[in-house]
């Protein structure tokens, strides 16, 4: 079965197919944080679902480019800086740093380009320069520009909207009313005493870019005009990834995004999680109660991505902590048997790993997946129990795991190792080559008190955590 995602744009499972003629090389271009604050776990759940993606596509051969960008000027991020009255760069640089630090703990692989929006300001600027051009965008009086929705038929598409409820109906009673249609949204927002120091200059005046072409700009600047996946939460469909739509096509003419893949929300008691509701965890916060960074990425990722993932303290991650030393131990018999170089996996055990593969083909079936991957668990444990699994097929199996796992990245962290107990294992080296064997025993238990178990192989001695 080739690979198929539930394209939001057709709201059908399509077959995915990149646009590389050689059908090999991917470009992914992820919504990133906008970096006012720590992000909470309910982001953590839309970046984890992405490395899945990408780990996933790698998996099957895909070679993936994916960029993701920083959101570093915004109304938040401008009301943070002036609260504290630092400079908007400094105060947007500790949340980017901590942003990566998380992303860091929760195993997510870094993209190839990070791009920050105050970077890009120029390009925003000649985009919107070519829709004014193009009779696409307008001035109000404010000075603000706005993008003329009624320009671009399509506009809608993504989000299955009837565009005639966004249409005016009498007076308007918000800040808005000086558009021309209260769906036109802004491309650029003139500088008001509110925004302070924050400013570019621009053929209409000072002012900074909106939110929306922001994206548009960083995507077409790092992967050209045409990508092949986009994605973002369920909230991004509109008007956020609307607007990216109709900016980019606008510009170039060509279709943006083959295909469209949103995650549905991360929720507390049947709400979602957002700064704004007040009801959020960041990764820090459960770090700081006792949870891994894998016990948490476990706890996200393993409910499929378009179920929405109702999340409490007591049930989700304990359930993780509990699943993870399940597949530990599993991993830990497999390595002590696989002595010897791999051959075949028993065939009953081969379609289990590859049932996990073609889960995923599947719109990222995950919980399909990890089915098949505790039913793995189930029957090697069987098998090693009754001493009927080779070492050859032992090794076979960990070498599926490893493939397992570099999509999954649930592997232990590995233990550093004290140096008291280097010192103790280089001493035995020593006795033993002297063949004292005594010594030798003596301190094997010596090693075994401060907690670590040696092995002796023709190698050499093997050390592993008790
Ligand atoms: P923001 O910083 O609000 O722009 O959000 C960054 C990313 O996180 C976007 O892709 C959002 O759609 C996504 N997101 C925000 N809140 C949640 C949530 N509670 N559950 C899942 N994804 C979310
Ligand atoms: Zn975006």
């Amino acid at each position: 079965m080739p690979v198929q995602f539930f394209d939001t744009y057709t709201r059908q499972l399509e077959t995915f197919r990149p646009l590389d003629p050689a059908g090999k090389a991917v470009k992914l271009y992820t919504c990133g944080p906008t970096v006012y604050n720590y992000a909470h776990i309910g982001n953590f759940r839309a970046y984890v679902f992405e490395d899945l993606l990408q780990r996933h596509l790698e998996a099957r051969g895909y070679v993936v480019e994916r960029v993701m960008n920083l959101t570093d000027v915004d109304d938040k991020t401008i009301r943070g800086c002036r609260n504290l009255g630092v400079r908007l760069a400094d105060f947007t640089k500790t949340f980017k740093d901590a942003f990566f630090a998380d992303l860091d703990t929760l195993r997510i692989k870094p993209a190839q380009a990070f791009p920050a929006a105050t970077d890009y300001v120029e390009r925003m600027i000649a985009m919107i320069a070519d829709l004014v051009e193009k009779g696409i965008a307008y001035q109000a009086e404010d000075g603000s520009l706005y993008f003329r929705i009624s320009k671009f038929p399509d506009y809608g598409k993504l989000a299955h909207l009837n565009l005639d409820e966004l249409r005016p109906s009498g007076r308007i009673a918000n800040d808005e009313y000086e558009k021309e249609s209260v769906g036109d949204f802004a491309l650029w927002k003139a500088w008001d005493e509110a925004d302070g120091d924050v400013r570019w200059e621009s053929p209409w005046g000072p002012g900074r870019p909106g939110w929306h072409i922001e994206c548009s700009a960083m995507a077409t600047a790092l992967l050209g005009d045409e990508i092949d996946i986009h994605c973002g939460g369920v909230d991004n469909i509109f008007p956020h990834h609307e607007a990216e739509i109709a900016q980019t096509e606008s510009c170039t003419g060509k279709k943006f995004v083959r295909t469209w893949l949103h995650n549905a929300h991360l929720l507390v008691d049947g709400a979602k999680m957002s700064k704004s509701a007040g009801n959020f965890y960041t990764l820090r916060d459960l770090v700081e109660k006792g949870w891994t960074g894998r016990e948490i990425r476990y706890a996200l990722i393993t409910v499929n991505y378009r179920l929405p993932l109702n999340f409490t303290l007591d049930e989700g991650l304990p359930g993780a902590r509990a699943a993870l030393g399940r597949i530990d131990e599993w991993a830990r018999r497999l390595a002590e048997k696989a002595t010897a170089l791999p051959s075949a996996a028993p065939a009953e055990l081969a379609a289990l790993v590859e049932g996990f593969f073609t889960a995923l083909d599947d719109d990222l079936n995950i919980s399909g997946a990890m089915g098949q991957l505790f039913d793995l668990i189930r029957d090697s444990n069987r098998a090693l129990d009754a001493g009927t699994l080779d070492d050859d097929a032992a090794a076979a199996l960990l070498a599926a795991w490893q493939r397992i796992n570099a999509v999954l990245c649930f592997e232990a962290d590995a233990v550093a190792i004290p140096a008291e107990v280097l010192a103790l294992v280089e001493e035995r080296k020593a006795v033993r080559a002297a063949k004292d064997f005594a010594a030798s025993d003596r301190l094997r238990d010596a090693i075994a008190a401060l907690g670590w178990v040696v092995k002796d192989s023709k190698d050499g001695q093997k050390l592993s955590p008790k």
